[in-house]
């Protein structure tokens, strides 16, 4: 492999024996060692292979742990069984994307060798976009590989653990299918498949207590011999004395080389935001602790293009409160802005984000700080305390689950919090930067489903979206969504505001060299399945309380603009629930608009839930019309729900059932097939969170 700048720097550093290089603090970790997350585009190299047997010879690996993630969740356990898989049993691990790999020859890799694969279940069953490929192949039909064994995977050794939701109809399909695929092929699993739910909101405990037996299995398995796990970082940081955050070659928060340069180009995608303008934006409603944003974002000067129903991503910065805290936390407030480079010490590594960078600019655009943080993580930094009472204290939360339950997960507290908490306020410098970039996760963006028809606004997209502020119990300060303030913050400025702080949050509003100013926000656009019927005469009844109403805002939208265009639309029944009429009712003038041009066949059905004596529900207002919606449903009507997964769409599924039961007059478990088999056919959807 060619030298780049950074390996130069490396060797040269070493072959002078510049001591300065090297003093304490300024590089941490030299050794050898593996994973990391991917990060496409910054430091991928050309012309890499898609052979999984070639790449495990060419690295010296003896296990590979592929992920399907989405949102990055997945990604994070295979970086963690990785690690943990290294440095205490000394396997020779890398984890791999499994978009980056071809498994036609599954069946040629050696059985001294095993291969995990941790894989979430996206939406109804689905894979998640990275194992689209993956997923069609091992469970295809006639799927063949290339040894020609019999049967074909005998020689394949596999460790899985799938992410799931029990609150959809698929729980943990992809883990359930794939290993009944492998398996169907001969290959011989290594402990059980394991299954996080997150509907129960145990995956986290759902993955430490599957783990373990799993080690036991493998170590079996494997003639694997325990060892003292030690801390090998897997990053090198080099500070970079020549450079300032004003360098142009700097990366002070742009998400590729080409934002640094200035010349963002498509495609746009999960990995290439889209610098959007915000054309407008307002607050639907705002009282005592809520709100909720209406924003239209212009996506008129990019190739970007969507379809009624789609999702689009934002990617959001921490607030400076927050990266402040965690920065002085680990000592690095005074160096935020010492440039740095960051060099995965081993080939299959890869870092997160493009360097060379800064230390804030790390904080900011590229970790997940605010967020929840995993018990194996506070057990890793245990050995990293500031005194041996922190350490203690550490070790304990990392060990005991109810421990850490009733001190840090109902205070939701975040990684700087704890640390911050537990040492009473004494600094954590001993912390190799390298633990940081591998335990906590990178920066997601976040998801929302477009409010608006592109019939009517091909280039313009709006996002409904409430605002996460929630008051936790024994702590002073409210908990703050990352994302949702972040884009409270930019409506604010874009209303006028210079410096918003909404709840006196600030943001790097301007963005990374200041280019998001004039209000900009990087998006970019994921298609979904979640989709109008193709004739427009078809009925649809849609369920949608709270934000849930969002993409049904583009769906009414979508069919009084084909009314306008001369087209004959079905009935369009909307079920919308909130609070209080005066309070969070969104969109109400608009309905009226609709309801002007579409006239009786558009129907919104309200509940209120604090409105009178009673609490009514979307479902119970489902209920009362059984009669109307057995009709509508015979008459081939398509069914969305959007919004809460966790109880309201599973009590919809349910009510459902129950109408079908009762107006067609058959027992309860023959009207739950037809609702299985209405979701099968696509005739009922759902777009839930
Ligand atoms: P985050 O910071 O991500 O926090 C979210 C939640 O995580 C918190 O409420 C809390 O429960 C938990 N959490 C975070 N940090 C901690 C911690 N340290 N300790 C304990 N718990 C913690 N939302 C809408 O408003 N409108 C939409 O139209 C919409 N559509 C969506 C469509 C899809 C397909 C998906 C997947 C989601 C959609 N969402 C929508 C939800 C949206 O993506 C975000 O999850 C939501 O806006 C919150 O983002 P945030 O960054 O503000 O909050």
């Amino acid at each position: 492999a060619e030298l780049d700048t950074l390996d130069i720097i490396v060797l040269a550093a070493i072959l002078l024996g510049t001591a300065a290089y090297f003093t304490k603090g300024k590089l941490w970790g030299v050794t050898k060692d593996p994973y990391a997350s991917s990060f496409a585009g910054a430091n991928g190299k050309a012309g890499k292979t898609r052979n999984i047997v070639e790449k495990l010879e060419e690295s010296g690996k003896n296990c590979i742990i592929f992920y399907g993630s989405q949102t990055g969740t997945a990604e994070d356990y295979a970086s963690r069984l990785a690690k943990e898989g290294k440095s205490r049993f000394g396997l020779e691990t890398m984890v791999a994307d499994l978009e980056e790999f071809d498994y036609d020859n599954l069946d040629a890799i050696p059985n001294d060798k095993v291969v995990m694969f941790v894989l979430a279940t996206y939406g109804e069953g689905e894979p998640t976009d990275n194992a689209v490929d993956f997923y069609e192949f091992v469970t295809g039909e006639d799927v063949s590989f290339n040894e020609g064994n019999d049967p074909p995977l005998n020689n394949l050794n596999f460790v899985a653990f799938g992410l799931g939701n029990n609150t959809y109809e698929h729980y943990n399909s992809m883990v359930r299918n794939v290993t009944k695929a492998l398996e169907k092929h001969g290959a011989h699993r290594i402990g059980e498949a394991g299954e996080g739910d997150d509907g129960a909101g145990t995956m986290e405990e759902d993955f430490l207590a599957w783990k373990d037996p799993m080690w036991k299995a493998l170590q079996e398995k494997m003639g694997l011999d325990e060892r003292e796990a030690v801390y090998e970082p897997i990053f090198g940081i080099v500070e970079r004395e020549t450079l300032t955050k004003d360098s142009p070659e700097v990366y002070v928060g742009e998400p590729n080389k080409m934002h640094l340069d200035g010349t963002p180009k498509g495609p746009f995608n999960a990995h290439n935001p889209y610098i959007a303008p915000i054309a407008k934006s307002y607050e639907l409603f705002s009282v005592k602790d809520r709100n909720c944003l209406h924003m239209e974002v212009d996506i008129s000067g990019s190739n970007l293009t969507y379809q009624t129903g789609d999702h689009i991503a934002v990617w959001p910065t921490n607030p400076g409160e927050e990266v402040d805290h965690f920065l002085t936390t680990f000592g690095l407030a005074d160096k935020r802005h010492q440039v740095i480079s960051v060099k995965a010490l081993e080939p299959t590594a890869k870092v997160p984000f493009p360097t060379p960078t800064t230390f804030d600019a790390i904080v900011r655009y590229h970790m997940e700080i605010c967020a929840p943080v995993s018990r194996q993580f506070i057990a890793t930094l245990a050995a990293f305390a500031p005194d041996e009472e922190s350490k203690a204290e550490m070790t304990k939360l990392g060990g005991d689950k109810d421990y850490f339950h009733q001190k840090i997960n109902v205070h939701h507290l975040n990684i700087a919090r704890i640390l911050k908490s537990v040492s009473k306020g004494q600094p954590w410098t001993n912390v190799p930067f390298s633990a940081l970039i591998e335990g906590v996760t990178k920066l997601q963006p976040r998801y929302y489903s477009i409010s608006s028809s592109s019939l009517e606004q091909p280039k313009m997209i709006s996002i409904t979206a409430v605002v996460e502020r929630q008051t936790i119990p024994g702590r002073d300060d409210p908990f703050h969504g990352v994302a949702t303030n972040y884009l409270l913050a930019l409506k604010e400025k874009q209303n006028g505001e210079p410096n918003p702080t909404p709840f006196g949050l600030s943001y790097e509003i301007t963005g990374p060299r200041n280019r998001y100013d004039g209000v900009h926000v990087p998006v970019h656009v994921r298609h979904s399945n979640f989709k109008l019927p193709s004739d427009p005469t078809k009925p649809i009844i849609m369920i949608g309380p709270g934000t849930g109403v969002a993409p049904f805002r583009g769906f009414v939208r979508e069919r009084v603009n084909q009314v306008k265009n001369g087209e004959t639309v079905g009935k369009t029944i909307l079920f919308f629930g909130c609070r209080k009429r005066t309070e969070d009712f969104l969109y109400d003038k608009e309905w009226q608009e609709a309801k002007e041009v579409l006239g009786d066949n558009f129907e919104l059905v309200l509940a209120f839930s604090r409105d009178g004596p009673k609490k009514i529900y979307v479902q119970q207002r489902l209920q009362e019309r059984a009669e109307d919606i057995n009709a509508l449903l015979e008459k081939k009507a398509y069914f969305y729900v959007c919004g809460d997964a966790a109880n309201m769409a599973r009590e919809v599924n349910l009510v459902l059932g129950k109408i079908l039961s009762e107006q067609r007059g058959i027992p309860e478990t023959k009207a739950e097939e037809i609702v299985k088999n209405m979701r099968a056919a696509n005739q009922y959807q759902e777009d839930v969170w």
